[in-house]
């Protein structure tokens, strides 16, 4: 059988059949945040005569509308993708209907209940990676919930499982989420250590957005929780030069708000959303870390 090779968005996709290769571009083109190319290649692949391919070819049809914000038609799709899991009796098929189903409830208790079940058939399933994956996802909604403590050992039962398979983009983003649960426990040592442990791994991987929104985490830490302005001070020197590595303009030496220079020994908040950087004694209340930036209303 010939094998079908298409180039998307810098990624070559291949496949056995038309429809396989529609699902595999439809993945790239979702991967480039083309969500409604990715859906037109999805309903391609959803003419295939392959239950396996229709039904992740449905669940990602799902997935895209949710990033479109069409929650109805996300979950219309995630409920097509349960009833062909249930005619093929893919387990692991129904694994990730829950995990998604998860992640769009409306409800945080729903959302719980789904992410708990999809860990249970993960570890059915004896698919550890996978396991990992519906652990992180439990550990976003415990954090939602606002149960710190949960969402914190969630992330770390997550990270170590990604550790044991050499997964270091998945412990990034689960050392990430258990440095901002140490943080929200006041446990700043250990979340100094977290960060910048996934610092070191997202600088191998080059996860540029990544790194950016770390160093603003730890230059924040440093400056408002350790209250180490001069740590404080290096950690902001990396954020500029991490800035100019994303081709995106640093911030000047001022403060925009009372327009005095930033380094000037008082305690400076930088904004993980937008980068924006300011005295955090010039921010109005609720600003920063509990409320949208003042400056850019991000
Ligand atoms: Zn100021
Ligand atoms: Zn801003």
């Amino acid at each position: 059988m010939g094998r079908w090779i298409h180039t998307v968005h810098g990624l070559t996709v291949s496949g056995d059949a038309p429809e396989e290769v529609a699902l595999l571009e439809g993945l790239a083109s979702a991967a480039a945040g083309d969500y409604r190319g990715a859906i037109r290649n999805y309903d391609l692949a959803l003419e295939s005569n392959d239950m396996e391919v229709r039904g992740a070819a449905m669940f990602r049809k799902g997935q895209a509308l949710g990033s479109l914000q069409d929650v109805r038609g996300a979950m219309q799709c995630f409920s097509e993708v349960r009833r062909m899991a249930q005619q093929t009796s893919s387990v692991h098929l129904r694994m990730q209907v829950l995990r998604e189903e998860g992640y769009a409830a409306r409800s945080l208790r729903t959302g719980k209940r789904k992410m708990e079940e999809s860990c249970r058939l993960a570890e059915r399933l004896e698919d550890q990676q996978s396991l990992a994956v519906c652990i992180s996802g439990l550990a976003v909604i415990q954090n939602r919930l606002g149960n710190i403590a949960a969402s914190l050992n969630h992330f770390r039962e997550a990270e170590r499982i990604d550790e044991t398979f050499g997964n270091d983009r998945g412990r990034v983003y689960n050392l990430n989420g258990a440095a901002v649960g140490y943080r929200n426990l006041h446990q700043y040592a250990e979340a100094s250590t977290a960060w910048q442990t996934a610092l070191a791994l997202a600088e191998n991987l080059n996860m540029k957005p990544m790194i950016m929104k770390i160093l603003c985490n730890l230059q924040n830490l440093y400056a408002l929780n350790l209250a180490d302005i001069a740590a404080a001070q290096q950690w902001r020197r990396r954020c500029v030069e991490s800035l100019q590595a994303l081709g995106r303009e640093p911030w000047g030496p001022e403060c925009p708000i009372c327009l005095q220079n930033l380094d000037n020994g008082e305690k400076v908040f930088v904004d993980p959303k937008c980068y924006h950087a300011s005295h955090f004694e010039c921010l109005p209340d609720g600003a920063g870390q509990r409320g949208p930036c003042p400056l850019c209303r991000v």
